[in-house]
């Protein structure tokens, strides 16, 4: 099914990659996604959406980063993670310089569509100090645990 508006020319974007113009103010209106999934995201004010990283078979969770519509969109059609590193300010796909790679086996969007959950594949350690997950790595904070009414 062809809308009648799909036989307008659309403009010819400028030549050559520019994944910053991908990564900044990201729209539905300017977005590598489909429309649908680009208008569900709830971004930050950096353009941002937080991606949960979970071993998918042992349910570990393994860490947190950062994607943009692009690092979603390259997540989602080439079977390894992509984030954005807020620091370095580029795209950086999992395990290209650790070898610890991350193999996509599925990726959910949460109900308000401000975070993500990348269940994968990981090899060796999720974190760069290399402790197999960012929480073991930072530690557990000695909360109070609190238990149900009569248990
Ligand atoms: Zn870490």
């Amino acid at each position: 099914m062809t809308a009648p508006h799909d036989t307008v020319p659309t403009p010819t974007p400028p030549p050559g990659p520019c994944p910053d113009a991908a990564r900044t103010g990201a729209t539905p209106d300017r977005s590598p996604l489909p429309t649908w999934l680009a208008a569900r995201l709830k971004r930050d004010r950096d353009g941002l959406v937080a991606a949960v990283v979970q071993q998918h078979d042992t349910r570990e969770v393994l860490m947190v980063g950062w994607m943009d519509d692009e690092a979603l969109r390259r997540t989602l059609s080439q079977g390894r993670v992509t984030f954005w590193s807020r620091s370095r300010k580029e795209y950086w796909r999992k395990g290209d310089t650790s070898g610890h790679h991350q193999y996509v086996k599925a990726v959910s969007i949460d109900c308000d569509g401000d975070a993500l959950l990348i269940e994968v594949d990981q090899v060796g350690a999720a974190c760069h100090t290399g402790a197999r997950t960012c929480f073991l790595a930072g530690g557990d904070l000695g909360a109070v645990q609190g238990s149900r009414p009569g248990t």
